[in-house]
C-alpha cells in the first residue's frame, strides 16, 4: 500500500471520526493500545469530577449518588461488547484477582472434580493464579499442556478449562463455541480470558454457551493504567458458585452488619471489598466511548491494517507468528527478531510505539479506533528504516526495562 492509498483508505473510513477522541500526543504512532489503552479525551474531565465534585462537595453522600451501583452499572456496559445481559458481568478487582475468585469457586462447585486444564505458554498471572488456586481446594491440581494436547486433558476429572481467548504474544484466538462445547461434553465449566479479546474482536459469550469470563480494563477497554477488571458468570450457574473471598461488598445486605456471611443474589457476590471510584471513574469513561462504536467495522478495519502490517512485515523478511486467518487471530501482529527487544526500543525512540514479549517477539497493537492506514504506512516506514541502516544494534537499545 502507497502513502497515497493509505491516506485515500484513511478518507473512507467508518471509523475515522473516533481519533478526535483521543487525547494522543503529537508525534506518537501508538502500537500499544492492546497493553495500555490510551486517554480519551472524556476522561481527564471525568476524572476531575470525581475528584472534586463526587468527592470534594458530594462526600461520602456520593455512595447513595452513583458509586454503590458503579460495579454493576459499569459491568452491565461491558455486556454489551461481549455477548452477555447486563446481569451477567460485574466490574471488580484486577484480572488476576477475578481469575482466582472463579476459579477456586470453579472447583468448590463440584467436589468429584479437581482439575483445572489450562495451557502452557497462557499469559503467567493465569497460570500463577491457577497454582495458588489450586493451593486452596484439597486435592486440586492444575493441568497445563500445550495446544494440541488440550482436547486430550479434558476429562471426567476436569473441573474447569481456562483459555485465554486471544493469546497475549501470538494473537491466535481459540473458537469460543466448539471449545466450550468440547469443556461441556466432558462435564466441565469454561473461564475464558478476555483480556485481549474485549474491544478487539467479536465476542459473544451467550451465543458460544460459555460459563465463566474474565477481562481487562486497561487495554482495548482504555479505562487507564490498573483499571479495574471484570468477571462473567452466565445467569444459570449465579446461585450455584460462590466467591471464595467473601467480603462485605459481596453480603446479601452489608449495611446489616452482621456476623455470618451470606453472598448477596446475582453477581454483586463477586465483589469483596469497597470498590476503588476513582478506578471506576476512568472505567467509565473509557467504556462510554465503545457505546455507540459498530463492532462489525472494528473488526472489520482490523483486519485490514493486519494485512497492510504482514504485507509490511513480509517485505521486510520478518517472520509474523499471527495467524493469517481474521477469524482465527485478535487484534495485533506480533513477529519474530532475534534482536526484538533492542528492535523495538529503536522503534520507541523514533515515535513508534510496540512492545516486546520475551525472548524474541516483537508486537504491534492494532487498535482501529485510533489508528489509521497511514499510520500503518509510516510505522512500516521507520521499521524499515531502522533495519536497513542498523540502528537497532546500537547498545543503548539493549539495556532492558523493568516493564518491557
Ligand atoms: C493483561 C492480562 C491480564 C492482566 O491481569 P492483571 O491482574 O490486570 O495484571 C490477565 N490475563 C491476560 C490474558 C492478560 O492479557
Amino acid at each position: 500500500m502507497t502513502r497515497d492509498e493509505a491516506r485515500a483508505r484513511d478518507a473512507a473510513d467508518p471509523l475515522r471520526g473516533y481519533r478526535d477522541r483521543f487525547a494522543l500526543p503529537e508525534g506518537v504512532i501508538y502500537l500499544d493500545g492492546n497493553s495500555l489503552g490510551p486517554l480519551p479525551s472524556d476522561t481527564a474531565p471525568a476524572l476531575a469530577d470525581m475528584a472534586g465534585r463526587q468527592w470534594g462537595e458530594r462526600l461520602i453522600r456520593s455512595w447513595n449518588e452513583g458509586w454503590i451501583d458503579a460495579p454493576q452499572r459499569i459491568g452491565g456496559k461491558i455486556a454489551a461488547l461481549i455477548g452477555a445481559e447486563p446481569d451477567e458481568v460485574i466490574v471488580a478487582d484486577s484480572t488476576s484477582v477475578n481469575l482466582f475468585k472463579l476459579l477456586v469457586a470453579a472447583l468448590r462447585h463440584d467436589p468429584a472434580r479437581r482439575t483445572i486444564v489450562s495451557e502452557t505458554g497462557n499469559f503467567p498471572t493465569d497460570l500463577h493464579i491457577a497454582e495458588g488456586a489450586v493451593g486452596c481446594v484439597a486435592g486440586a491440581r492444575l493441568n497445563a499442556v500445550a495446544r494440541g494436547a488440550l482436547s486430550g486433558a479434558i476429562d471426567g476429572d476436569t473441573a474447569v478449562v481456562l483459555l485465554t481467548h486471544v493469546h497475549y504474544k501470538t494473537a491466535e484466538r481459540f473458537d469460543m463455541a466448539s471449545w466450550t462445547a468440547a469443556a461441556h461434553a466432558a462435564g466441565a465449566l469454561t473461564l475464558w480470558d478476555l483480556s485481549h479479546s474485549v474491544g478487539a474482536v467479536p465476542v459473544d459469550l451467550n451465543a458460544a454457551g460459555a460459563d465463566l469470563a474474565v477481562g481487562c480494563g486497561y487495554k482495548y477497554l482504555n479505562g487507564g493504567p490498573g483499571a479495574p477488571a471484570f468477571l462473567f458468570v452466565a445467569r444459570r450457574l449465579q446461585e450455584r458458585l460462590a466467591s471464595p473471598l467473601s467480603g462485605w461488598m459481596g453480603h446479601a445486605a452489608p449495611f446489616d452488619f452482621t456476623d455470618a456471611y451470606q453472598p448477596a443474589s446475582g453477581m454483586k457476590r463477586w465483589l469483596a471489598g469497597t470498590p476503588s471510584m476513582l478506578g471506576m471513574a476512568g472505567l467509565e469513561a473509557g467504556v462510554d466511548l465503545w457505546r455507540d462504536v459498530d463492532q462489525q467495522a472494528v473488526a472489520k478495519k482490523s483486519a485490514a491494517l493486519f494485512d497492510q502490517f504482514a504485507a509490511i512485515g513480509a517485505r521486510l523478511n520478518l517472520e509474523c507468528v499471527s495467524p493469517a486467518d481474521p477469524e482465527r487471530r485478535g487484534s495485533h501482529i506480533s513477529f519474530r527478531h532475534p534482536q526484538a527487544y533492542a528492535l523495538c526500543q529503536a522503534l520507541i525512540a523514533r515515535g513508534v510505539i510496540g512492545d516486546f514479549r520475551d525472548p524474541d517477539i516483537v508486537r504491534f497493537g492494532l487498535t482501529p479506533l485510533y489508528l489509521g492506514f497511514e499510520d500503518v504506512w509510516r510505522a512500516g516506514a521507520i521499521l524499515g528504516d531502522i533495519l536497513a541502516s542498523g540502528a537497532h544494534h546500537d547498545p543503548a537499545f539493549a539495556q532492558r526495562n523493568a516493564v518491557t
